[in-house]
């Protein structure tokens, strides 16, 4: 099976190196990840700039590293490392969770959408992490994916579809098992901090706290806060089919009274 890895904390973070090391016990295993941190670049992509390569020092695996973001990385990979086309694509495994929302906001799922785009089976890994500087349980993520490798790149794949997983970042007698799940909310609580600079110049700084209402039946939300690994089927078809039918008759609702 030949794999491309990418990730968007960049080609140094351990969650990448955690990746790396249970795929290649299924796999060749070629690396193509992000120069530095890329974290919240979502699906961007460099149009504007050019993309260089270098060649990363990494033991047992090729491996390249990117001034771009996962896309690039994606798309610079399906042309240099593997030219004649890849199985599986795999982003992360990221440095916290990738839940709800902040799919949109992500380069982890990015990379795994952009596998999708390309027509490779692509899964996005994070960490479900709560409690920011607290230990990231990389080696639960690990023994996790090992024990269901096989599940997950075999499982059925809908249309434009990747999986999304998110694994709760705690020890890994503790997971009390997988569920497959939708897309829950995750909300922000003052998005927005105002800052000063030493000049008394206002700057804005974009974080914020999580609201998290973990009643949220059969989401990944839900799943995550009570122990269970989380996979979502995420299609890139975001069309909501059961509004078309009553939008287009309201549309013939406008039409008529023109
Ligand atoms: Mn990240």
């Amino acid at each position: 099976m030949r794999i491309l890895i990418t990730n968007d904390d960049g080609i140094r973070a351990p969650g990448l190196e955690a990746l790396v090391r249970v795929a290649t016990k299924f796999g060749e295993v070629k690396v193509v990840a992000p120069d530095r941190e890329r974290s919240a670049c979502g699906h961007a992509m460099t149009m504007r700039d050019p993309l260089r390569v270098s060649k990363f020092n990494w033991p047992e695996v090729e491996a390249m590293e990117v001034n771009g973001v996962p896309v690039d990385c994606v798309n610079v990979g399906l042309t240099v490392a593997w030219p004649d086309g890849c199985d599986l694509v795999l982003s992360g495994i990221n440095n916290g969770p990738n839940l709800g929302f902040d799919i949109t906001y992500s380069g982890t799922v990015a990379g795994a959408m952009e596998g999708t785009i390309n027509g490779i089976r692509s899964i996005s890994l994070s960490m479900a992490l709560f409690v920011s500087g607290a230990p990231i349980h990389y080696e639960t993520g690990m023994t996790w994916l090992e024990h269901n490798w096989e599940m997950l790149t075999t499982a059925p794949q809908g249309d434009l579809t990747f999986l999304n997983v998110n694994i709760p970042s705690i020890a890994y007698p503790e997971i009390r098992g997988h569920r497959v799940t939708k897309m829950g909310q995750r909300v922000y609580q003052d998005r927005v901090e105002v800052r000063h600079d030493p000049w008394g110049r206002p700057y804005y700084w974009q974080g914020g706290v999580v609201v998290m209402e973990p009643n949220q039946p059969g989401t990944d939300v839900q799943a995550v806060s009570e122990g269970f690994v989380s996979i979502t089927p995420v299609s890139l078809d975001w069309t909501n089919r059961g509004l078309m039918e009553h939008l287009s008759e309201s549309m013939k609702q406008v039409d008529a009274t023109l």
